[in-house]
């Protein structure tokens, strides 16, 4: 453990007070797997580090203005889900015994399945009694009961940035003969063997590598040989296009391994609540009774003041404000609008503009100049290859 470094981590309090102003009236969201995942792909821009910090909600701040991410899941998706999940929990899990029964191979007909859903309240300490009844029935999957168990709904508590967050899981976990399986319930459909959305299933084995990690860490504070859990999960989803459930087993060893690199990349709390200025709050950001220039120059000055790492592939799929940043750097003629690996191969160059213009052969300063000749050996070939219309149209430009 460190030592405490700064007034926040001898006394947590003030910490948690930074984090509430910095979040105002911004939604506050739990960290869960997906978000963890999320914030991974972005977790080196400042402005995300900050407000993943302090829980902030980056997929409803910006709420009602034009810049609003259309992220979320459709109703019928959602619809669909919970019909899924209702199907596989019916008549005492009967077709959630079925299919475990066939895809691995081992008799679930009597198998003790607990639905930690039921009996607990919807609270943090409903969570936190499941974390704990989760820790204590995988230390007794472990011992390798007679029969299968199965862990419908276990919770898993973990320390994300040095606050404790509790992530909940659908089948996790399965036991059998010792060994734990995590399982993970999804109602898109796999038709003819193959997934009708690549990137949701790498999402869900994202999403069931974390849950490995996590509970390796559960079993280790419980005094039980990690290796128990295995490293290969369980999928359940629907065969083709009914609701019929079929199970695909899938070894994520590799991505355990990624993710324990982008967890360590987590922001320490703690610390991001010590260095963040009193003036950043996105509290006017998600203000809806104002008008959204107010809102989006309000924006502006919160990341301006915490700086971006803006790269369109990974913001433009995780991050809430992805919208708004693309508009600001297109605002400013920023060369991260195209990308960061354009920008990385522009240093000491702010703004496009100055890109048309050191082509066109203008004086670069000591600070340009590494980027200023390719630029301009780049203008001069443009020039030769482009037809003349093309060309007087790069000069106006
Ligand atoms: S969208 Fe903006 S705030 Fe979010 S990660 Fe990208 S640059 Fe940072």
């Amino acid at each position: 453990m460190r030592p405490p470094t700064s007034p926040y981590q001898r006394d947590p309090a003030p910490a948690a007070t930074a984090l509430a102003r910095v979040r105002g009236q911004a939604p506050q969201i739990r960290a869960n797997v997906r978000r963890l995942a999320a914030f991974a792909n972005v977790h080196s821009c400042p402005t995300a580090a900050v407000a993943f910090a302090a829980r902030v909600d980056t997929g409803k701040v910006l709420a009602g203005t034009s810049m609003e991410m259309p992220f979320g899941q459709s109703p019928f998706a959602i619809g669909r889900g919970v019909a899924f999940e209702a199907l596989l929990r019916r008549h005492g899990h009967a077709e959630l015994r079925r299919v475990l029964t066939e895809g691995l191979g081992t008799d679930f007909t009597l198998a003790a399945i607990e639905n930690l859903r039921e009996g607990y309240p919807p609270n943090r300490a409903g969570l936190r009694m499941r974390a704990t009844v989760t820790r204590t029935r995988m230390a007794e999957i472990a011992d390798g009961p007679a029969e299968p168990v199965v862990l419908d709904g276990a919770v898993l508590e973990a320390d994300i940035g040095g606050l404790p967050a509790f992530f909940e899981a659908d089948e996790m976990a399965i036991g059998v003969g010792g060994q734990i399986l995590v399982g993970e319930n999804k109602s898109w459909p796999v038709v003819d063997g193959r997934p009708t959305d690549e990137d949701a299933l790498g999402a869900a084995l994202d999403q069931a590598a974390t849950y490995v990690l996590l509970g390796r860490r559960t079993l280790e504070q419980a005094g039980v040989d990690p290796v128990r859990m295995s490293d290969s999960v369980v999928l359940v989803t629907p065969r083709n296009t009914g609701l019929g459930p079929s199970l695909h087993r899938q070894d994520v060893a590799s991505r355990i391994r990624r993710i324990q690199r982008l967890l360590t990349a987590v922001p320490d709390v703690l610390e991001t609540a010590a260095s963040t200025a009193q003036s950043v709050t996105f509290d006017v950001v998600a203000d809806t009774t104002r008008p959204e220039n107010e809102r989006l120059q309000a924006f502006g000055d919160v990341t301006g003041e915490l700086g971006r790492v803006y790269d369109p592939a990974n913001c433009l799929t995780s991050c809430g404000f992805a919208r708004a940043c693309r508009q600001q750097l297109f605002t400013e003629a920023d060369p991260a609008f195209v990308g960061g690996q354009v920008a990385r191969a522009l240093p000491g160059i702010t703004s496009l503009s100055r890109v048309a213009e050191l082509s066109r052969g203008a004086p670069a300063s000591a600070v340009e100049a590494p980027a200023a000749a390719p630029l301009t050996r780049a203008g001069r070939l443009y020039d030769a290859i482009i037809p003349a219309h093309g060309h007087e149209q790069r000069r106006t430009a």
